[in-house]
């Protein structure tokens, strides 16, 4: 396979690209290459990439295109639970025929992918942190499971594409992450949080706010896409996220801080199947990449805070 190296220009197509994630990617790489967004729109927004050098594409996954690339990067789902849950078809349906339509274009035009995996796959993980070689501990009927078993059903799509066809594909699977693009209403915690408190409205903590995840700032995450796409070996797996641990309380009373705010926490139900810890181990894609995310809680949250402000 060759090796892929982003210092000389090449053509990208970012699905997804409209999206939290993928908006963030097509602003770092359409600075130097050909980028073409496509996005169906349907959790994506067109204002995500307004003023981008980009080509783009409103187009579904799920339908057949044809799309000349050197690099693919899978970011096209639902992501937030509230969202995949509102679309658990969609959901399916783009992580399955949508995904085998992704691989069979870049097979065509023998282009790499990176495809957008997600800590889901480890479900509520019984194993602290988790490593890629955990299988993860996923309800398979459950609310999460859409999105959960969907992640899964592409990561083995990849694996035998990759085995059967040598399509150049890496895993990369990606642990929360927040920053500016998200969308106010996905329900996830970041975006909860920010707009509650510069409203200075009661902070939804579900259950007793003990559940922990590990947060990574966007453009950290996007720097760790960029050296997978550069670095990362075909037919591997690799966890992004930032492995700094917190309580969902100790987010709320970042958040807090980062907005001045006088907010009281509201104790609600924990959703069903909710994970109870998560915490990547990212030992591979250091030693693989060198990859490390730099930005710490504090400052994400006052640049994401900032971008809030207008939006909330
Ligand atoms: N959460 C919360 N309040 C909210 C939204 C989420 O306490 O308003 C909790 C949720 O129960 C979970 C964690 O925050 O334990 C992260 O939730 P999110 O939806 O952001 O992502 P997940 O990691 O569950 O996919």
């Amino acid at each position: 396979m060759p090796n892929l190296s982003l210092n000389s220009a090449m053509r990208i197509l970012i699905t997804g690209g409209a999206g939290f994630i993928g908006s963030h990617l097509c602003k770092r790489l359409s600075e130097k290459n050909e980028v073409v967004c496509m996005d169906n729109l349907l959790t994506g927004k067109k204002s995500n990439i307004d003023g981008l050098n980009v080509e783009f594409l409103e187009q579904d996954i799920t339908e057949p295109f044809d799309v000349n690339a050197d690099l693919v990067f899978n970011m096209a789902s639902p992501a937030s639970p509230v969202f995949y849950q509102k679309y658990p078809l969609e959901t399916l349906e783009t992580n399955s025929a949508g995904i085998k339509n992704v691989l069979e274009n870049a097979r065509k035009y023998n282009a790499k992918v990176v495809q957008a995996s997600t800590s889901e796959v480890y479900g509520d993980p019984k194993l602290h942190p988790q490593p890629e070689t955990y299988w993860g501990n996923v309800n398979p009927i459950g609310p999460r499971s859409c999105y959960d078993e969907g992640k899964r059903f592409a990561e083995s799509l990849c694996m035998n594409y990759h085995t059967k066809y040598e399509v150049d594909v890496v895993l990369a699977r990606i642990f929360n992450t927040y920053g500016p693009n998200m969308l106010k209403k996905d329900g996830r915690v970041v975006p909860n949080f920010i707009c509650q408190a510069l409203k200075n409205e009661k902070i939804s903590v579900y259950g007793n706010g003990e559940q922990t995840r590990s947060f990574c700032y966007a453009d950290d995450l996007v720097e760790g896409l960029v050296l997978l796409s550069e670095k990362g070996r075909g037919g591997e797996v690799y966890n992004l996220g930032n492995p700094r641990e917190y309580t969902i309380l100790q987010l709320a009373e970042q958040v807090k801080e980062a907005c001045n705010s006088s907010s009281e926490i509201d104790y609600r139900g924990l959703p069903e199947d909710d994970p109870i810890k998560r915490k990547p181990d990212i030992a591979k894609v250091i030693s693989e990449t060198g990859w490390n995310p730099k930005v710490e809680l504090k400052e994400g949250l006052s640049r994401t805070v900032e971008w809030f402000r207008g939006v909330c």
